[in-house]
């Protein structure tokens, strides 16, 4: 039972599904879910009502706490690089992986390893 986590949603125990209702007869409540996993953001919610109600109720004050953006984020030339490949099926499958730059579409060939490799990247830091 200690390991079952409850769902964080903030209405969560007034969606009257039947695995909500607890209780024997004349002590019937309607709970917040208990799991030992959900799917939901990031294993907090069993449902995407549940993390939207949560969201509703927090949002502005969670991003007022972790910064709220008040211009705009910019993709420049410089961190503007993604991972990619050109899938190659059939008796050769050798894909061909490289690293393109979304703003001056320049393109650089990488080994499968870079590829592979989440710290490797051309963008700076
Ligand atoms: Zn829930």
């Amino acid at each position: 039972m200690s390991d079952l986590k409850l769902c964080q949603g903030t209405s969560c125990h007034t969606y009257n599904t039947k695995d909500r209702l607890k209780g024997t007869k004349e002590n019937k409540t309607f709970q917040t879910r208990r799991r030992s996993s959900f799917y939901y953001g990031q294993g907090n919610f069993c449902s995407l009502n549940c993390q939207n109600d949560w969201f509703y109720d927090f949002g502005n004050k969670a991003i007022d706490h972790f910064g709220r953006l008040t211009e705009p984020k910019k993709l420049t030339e410089e961190n503007a690089w993604i991972k990619t490949y050109d899938w190659r099926g059939g008796v050769d499958s050798s894909h061909r992986f490289y690293t393109l730059n979304k703003i001056t579409q320049e393109q650089r060939p990488l080994t499968e390893d870079q590829y592979n490799d989440s710290s490797y990247t051309l963008n700076e830091r």
